[in-house]
């Protein structure tokens, strides 16, 4: 590689340089995961993504904030796993490195502060995250694919300029879409914003919200002109700190616990009319979009969540001995092992497909919507089976897969179920034939 490239190469990684932490917790990743999806690196990949390579051939950059966030994740999150999972909190002191590493702004351009690395650098990030902990991948998963993407694709350069620079260094944004009577039928949403001269007035309640408790900035879809229907729906940027603006209870959740879920209230909240993202009447289109992209992020999630669990179960499986001999070696055992490994690797394939041509900026829409889908049903595969080959072991909280088994549900559910990302397959197979 040329001088130049290593130097620029350095340059986009100075944020994911880290420092190694000693690494005592059985959450940690096993040194021996899945030694057949070792990635090779091709250190030119066209842009356009028109050669003729193995989905798992990386970039030298891709393998290096890979080899970096795994390490990170090993070392700093590992031992924090389960007393976030208990306490259903997310540590302080680990968000904040999560911005100290660049983990929050990963494909962000340089000039706000980002890491300036491809979209597909954040899904390895995701990925290698989820294999310790879905709850924390979720946090960068979200800022990355959804907030991020979200400002700097529709926002005026002011808001830009006010806002990215902060979401590279501190503040967390969360997207406020989904209310009680419209989840899967998201444009049915009842939120209001009505204008007054320059200023918008938002009434209404959000539910589900992600991240609401360290949110110190939202994304809320409302409606400013019913006559027009969902074509009303407008994106405003809403600062925590805003007169009406209330984070309600957070929801004591099956899985991902270290994340907050909140009711978010919005009672006469007033926003200047410059916080509208883009085009008024145009929120419906960024939503759609930013969940087409955000389904590939959340496949990196379930995906690593998948691949975590196994690496964690099978050293166990070849040390456990039954009628004399390592349960691994039973066929019985081995077809079911090769089953899940089989599904495991099909889903990464999904994935980084749909990553790959995101970020080429081919059509990627189908693609995205399997990834989800195949993922998540994967994941739940994967899980079960864990514990069912770990016996009693993999039942108990002494084990890291019991968590998994429960972090993995929500796959299904957000960003879109398994149901609303079948019917979106359907749509894009109608036209083809
Ligand atoms: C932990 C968590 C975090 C979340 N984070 C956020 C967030 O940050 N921001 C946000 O805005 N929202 C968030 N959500 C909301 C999430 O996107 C919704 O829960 C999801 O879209 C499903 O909506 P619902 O829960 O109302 O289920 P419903 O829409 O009521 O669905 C219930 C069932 O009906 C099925 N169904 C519905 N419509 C159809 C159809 N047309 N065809 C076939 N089947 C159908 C569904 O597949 C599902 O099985 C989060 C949810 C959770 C649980």
């Amino acid at each position: 590689m040329a001088a130049a490239g290593v130097i620029a190469l350095l340059r986009r990684c100075r944020k994911l340089r880290l420092n190694v932490y000693p690494c005592v917790h059985s959450w940690t990743t096993q040194p021996c995961a899945f030694k057949s999806s070792k990635p090779e690196t091709l250190p030119n990949l066209p842009k356009d993504g028109a050669a003729h390579v193995p989905l798992l051939t990386f970039t030298e950059e891709e393998i290096m904030i890979k080899e970096m966030v795994k390490r990170f994740a090993q070392d700093r999150v590992a031992p924090l796993v389960q007393k976030m999972d208990e306490e259903a909190k997310l540590d302080e002191s680990l968000l904040k490195d999560l911005f100290e590493q660049g983990l929050m702004s990963i494909d962000l351009d340089a000039k706000y502060g980002g890491t300036g690395a491809s979209f597909f650098s954040t899904i390895l990030a995701v990925e290698e995250l989820a294999k310790v902990d879905p709850s924390v991948s979720l946090v960068v998963e979200l800022q990355n694919t959804f907030m991020n993407k979200l400002l700097t694709v529709y926002g005026t350069e002011e808001q830009k300029m006010t806002y990215l620079p902060k979401m590279s260094r501190n503040l967390v944004g969360s997207v406020c879409i989904s209310e009680t009577g419209s989840g899967s039928d998201a444009f049915s949403l009842k939120t209001r914003a009505e204008k007054k001269g320059d200023y918008y007035i938002i009434n209404g309640s959000k539910m589900w919200i992600s991240l609401a408790e360290q949110a110190g900035v939202f994304f809320v879809m409302a409606n400013a002109n019913l006559s027009a229907g969902y074509k009303g729906i407008t994106c405003f940027i809403v600062d925590r700190n805003t007169e009406g603006l209330h984070v309600e209870k957070k929801e004591n959740k099956l899985g991902i616990r270290a994340t907050s879920t909140c009711p978010v209230t919005f009672d006469n909240v007033k926003v200047p009319e410059s916080n509208i993202v883009g085009q008024f009447g145009k929120g419906y289109k960024y939503a759609i979009e930013m969940l087409n992209t955000g389904r590939i992020g959340i496949s990196a999630q379930m995906l690593g969540l998948a691949q975590g669990c196994f690496d964690q179960t099978i050293p166990y499986i070849k040390q456990r001995n039954q009628f004399g001999k390592s349960i691994f070696e039973f066929q019985g055992m081995q077809h079911q092992i090769a089953h899940v490994a089989t599904q495991i690797e099909a889903a990464r394939l999904l994935t980084y497909n749909a990553a790959r041509l995101a970020e080429t900026g081919k059509p990627f829409i189908k693609e995205a919507s399997m990834a989800k889908y195949y993922t998540a049903e994967v994941a739940t595969l994967t899980t079960s089976k864990c514990i069912e080959w770990m016996g009693g072991v993999g039942f108990t909280k002494d084990y890291p897969i019991e968590k998994y088994y429960r972090d993995c549900k929500i796959g299904t559910i957000y960003e879109g179920t398994s149901n609303i990302q079948l019917n979106t397959i359907a749509k894009c197979i109608a036209p083809e034939y």
